[in-house]
C-alpha cells in the first residue's frame, strides 16, 4: 500500500470537505512523469470535477494534448475563432473523450441579433466534425460584452437558446455558457445568470483586476461553474522587468497561484503551445496558499505592469472619449503585438476599427480617458504607441 504522509493526508481530507479534492502526488493514477493535476473541484452543477489547471487554446500539435491528458488535465477551452485548433483537437481526442470535459465556442461574428437556430446548429455540427465528437460539452456564446461584436441584443436572440435546445435533445452538447473579458462582461454575464441561461461561465480575472467577487458569488448560489482566464498577465513582459530577470518562470508560476490560491474560480484555462509550458504550469497546481516569494514576485510585476495593463471586464473610461475611440480593444490589440507575438493578427484587428476611432487623434489630446482610469493606466501614452504598432500607414 502507498504511504501518504499525515500533513497530505489532513489537507487532502480538509479540501474534500470543502467539496475539492487534492490528490497526493503519489496517489494520482495518471502514468506520465513529471507534474501533474493535483487537485480537483466541482465544475459548478455539472457534476464534472475538474482540475484546477485546465488547458487554453494555442496548442498546434496533438502531442501536447495527449501530454496534458496524461497529466490529468480533464478539461479543454477551444472555439472556432481560433483557427485550427479544433481540428488539432480533435486529432487527440477520441481517446481521451469520456475523460474530458470539452468547451467550444461559436465563432463571435456569427451570433448576431438576426442569426438564425439553423445557422447556428450548422455552425455546430461544422465544429463537432473538426473535433472528432458526436457531443461538445459545454458550447460557449464567445467574447460578449465586446462592443466591436454588437450590444446585449445580440445574446438575446431567442435563436441561441432555441439552438441549444434542439442541441441537447440531439445530444450534440451537454451544457451552455458564455465567455467574456470585454468592457461589458459584468453586465452580459450577470443577464446571462439572472436569466438562467448559463451552465458554466469563462471570464477574465487576474491578480491585477478586481470586481468580479459580486458576479462569481451570484453565479456559486445558482451552481453555475465558473473558470478564470486571462491569469496569466505577463507572458513575455516579466523579461523587461529588472527584478524579474532570470525568474520568468517563477514569476509565471507566481500568477497563476494568485488564481489557484483566491479560490475564486472552479478552474483556470492557460495557454499551453509546447510541453515545457504544460510542466511549468502543472508544476504549481494544488496551490491552496502563497509564499514571500511569490507575493515579492507579484508586487514586482504589479509595480512594472499596472500602468501599462488595461484591464479585462473594466469600463471605466467608456464615455470619455470625443473621438470614440475604442481603449480597451486598442490596448489589447497592442497587447497582441508585444506580448503574444501575434504582429499580424494585432494589425489586423486594429485596421478593422474605423479610421475616424482609431487612436491617431490622442497625441494631441490631454486623454480625459486616463483621468477616468481607476487603475492609473498610462493611458495616452499606451494608445499612441499602439497607433505606432499597428497602423499600416
Ligand atoms: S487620449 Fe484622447 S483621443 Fe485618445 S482615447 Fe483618450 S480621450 Fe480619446
Ligand atoms: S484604460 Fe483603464 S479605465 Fe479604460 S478600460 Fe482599461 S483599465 Fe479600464
Amino acid at each position: 500500500m502507498t504511504k501518504v504522509s499525515r500533513r497530505a493526508f489532513l489537507q487532502a481530507s480538509a479540501m474534500a470537505a470543502a467539496g475539492s479534492t487534492l490528490i497526493p502526488a503519489d496517489l494520482s493514477g495518471q502514468s506520465a512523469a513529471g507534474p501533474k493535476v493535483r487537485r480537483l473541484k466541482p465544475l459548478g452543477k455539472t457534476g464534472w470535477k475538474v482540475g484546477d489547471v485546465s488547458g487554453g487554446s494555442d496548442q498546434t500539435d496533438p502531442a501536447v494534448f495527449e501530454d496534458m491528458f496524461q497529466r490529468g488535465i480533464n478539461l479543454v477551452d477551444t472555439g472556432a475563432q481560433y483557427v485550427g485548433h479544433e481540428d488539432v483537437l480533435g486529432k487527440a481526442l477520441p481517446k481521451w473523450r469520456d475523460k474530458v470535459f470539452v468547451v467550444d465556442k461559436w465563432d463571435p461574428p456569427l451570433v448576431t441579433p438576426k442569426v438564425t437556430k439553423a445557422a447556428l446548429l450548422e455552425a455546430l455540427d461544422v465544429s463537432l466534425k473538426r473535433l472528432n465528437t458526436t457531443y461538445i460539452d459545454c458550447m460557449m456564446l464567445h467574447s460578449i460584452g465586446h462592443p466591436r461584436y454588437g450590444g446585449i441584443e445580440r445574446i438575446q436572440n431567442p435563436a441561441i437558446y432555441e439552438a441549444w435546445d434542439e442541441a441537447k435533445r440531439l445530444k450534440k452538447i451537454r451544457f451552455t455558457g458564455a465567455s467574456s473579458h470585454g468592457p461589458r462582461m459584468l453586465d452580459e454575464i450577470g443577464w446571462g445568470i439572472d436569466n438562467n441561461r448559463f451552465d458554466v461561465i469563462l471570464i477574465g480575472s487576474n491578480f491585477l483586476t478586481h470586481g468580479v467577487e459580486p458576479l462569481l458569488k451570484k453565479a456559486r448560489t445558482k451552481g453555475i461553474g465558473t473558470i478564470a482566464m486571462k491569469s496569466m498577465t505577463l507572458y513575455q513582459s516579466d523579461l523587461n522587468i529588472r527584478g524579474l530577470q532570470g525568474k520568468e518562470t517563477n514569476a509565471r508560476q507566481a500568477c497563476l497561484k494568485w488564481i489557484l490560491a483566491s479560490d475564486l474560480f472552479d478552474t483556470v484555462v492557460i495557454r499551453m503551445p509546447n510541453l515545457d509550458k504544460v510542466a511549468e504550469y502543472l508544476a504549481v497546481s494544488g496551490t491552496t496558499r502563497l509564499t514571500t516569494q511569490d507575493r515579492g514576485h507579484l508586487q514586482l510585476a504589479a509595480a512594472a505592469i499596472g500602468p501599462l495593463y488595461c484591464r479585462p471586464g473594466c469600463r471605466g473610461c467608456e464615455g470619455t472619449c470625443p473621438c470614440d475611440v475604442p481603449v480597451p480593444d486598442v490596448l489589447r490589440y497592442r497587447m497582441y503585438f508585444e506580448h503574444y507575438g501575434e504582429q499580424k493578427r494585432a494589425i489586423q484587428k486594429y485596421a478593422q476599427i474605423p479610421v475616424s476611432q482609431r487612436a491617431s487623434a490622442c497625441a494631441d489630446c490631454d486623454a480625459p480617458c486616463e483621468r477616468a482610469c481607476p487603475y492609473g493606466v498610462r493611458v495616452r501614452e499606451r494608445l499612441v504607441g499602439a497607433h505606432g504598432h499597428l497602423s499600416l500607414a
